[in-house]
């Protein structure tokens, strides 16, 4: 019986909270006008956010992958920089990148324009969430900066090596073989260029101007491979 009782006091005690909408009958209709206003109030009535970014200094464990000692600049002359893009589905959204120190000026400019003109990008995660697998990153279409690695083809360290470059949007803007072909299959549709296409760079559009006013050049201009993806600090 007490036990019987027990559970009608818990039972009551679960109750009081749902008791004082009855209890004050008149707030059961703000009830119901309240809850549909707080959600349409805080975004679409204030528009998207203005872009923001954010440098901050990265960690070694931040980098397991892409990380490592011998690489041509420590870990900690890079920084991560955390920004708003423009995706593809019409929406701000919050990315990452690691760059050199000396560079993030750069990238926040160059950002700040490619987010007020609503110019999207797939995706920003750092190249880690790939495990630092270069093919990887761009097969899913990852827009990312630092990898310590070689460039493509080569035994040199690449630009990316240095922080100093990035890839964007890599399946409309593939690494594209002097023959004509890409090792990525969802980009073979993009290696020819002009082209229209969400996310698409193409030679002197704006992308590649805002790059250049900061000193940044776009591989799609190399000679024989083009890298439509690519660009670096002073080239290469
Ligand atoms: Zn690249």
């Amino acid at each position: 019986m007490a036990l019987v009782v027990l559970g009608a006091v818990s039972c009551g005690a679960g109750e009081p909270s749902a008791a004082p909408a009855p209890a004050t009958s008149a707030p059961d209709q703000e009830v119901l006008t309240e809850s549909p206003t707080p959600a349409p109030a805080t975004p679409s009535s204030t528009g998207p956010p203005a872009f923001s970014s954010k440098v901050s200094q990265v960690t070694r464990e931040q980098l397991p992958y892409s990380w490592r000692p011998g690489c041509p600049v420590h870990y900690r002359d890079l920084r991560l920089v955390t920004l708003t893009y423009w995706g593809f589905d019409d929406k701000p959204h919050t990315g990452e990148l690691v760059v050199r120190e000396t560079v993030t000026d750069d990238i926040e400019t160059v950002f700040k324009k490619l987010y007020d003109w609503r110019w999207p990008i797939k995706q920003m995660k750092l190249v880690d969430a790939f495990k630092a697998d270069d093919f990887d990153s761009i097969e899913a279409n990852n827009t990312s900066a630092f990898n310590c690695r070689q460039a493509t083809g080569s035994s040199n360290w690449s630009n990316h090596a240095y922080g100093e470059a990035i890839d964007i949007n890599p399946r409309e803007n593939p690494y594209v073989t002097a023959s004509g072909s890409t090792a990525h299959q969802n980009a073979k549709k993009f290696t020819e260029r002009p082209m229209n296409g969400k996310g698409v760079i193409n030679p002197g559009d704006k992308v590649v101007k805002a790059f250049a006013k900061v000193g940044w050049e776009w591989g799609g201009y190399w000679s024989g491979a083009k890298d439509y993806q690519h660009f670096s600090k002073g080239g290469g």
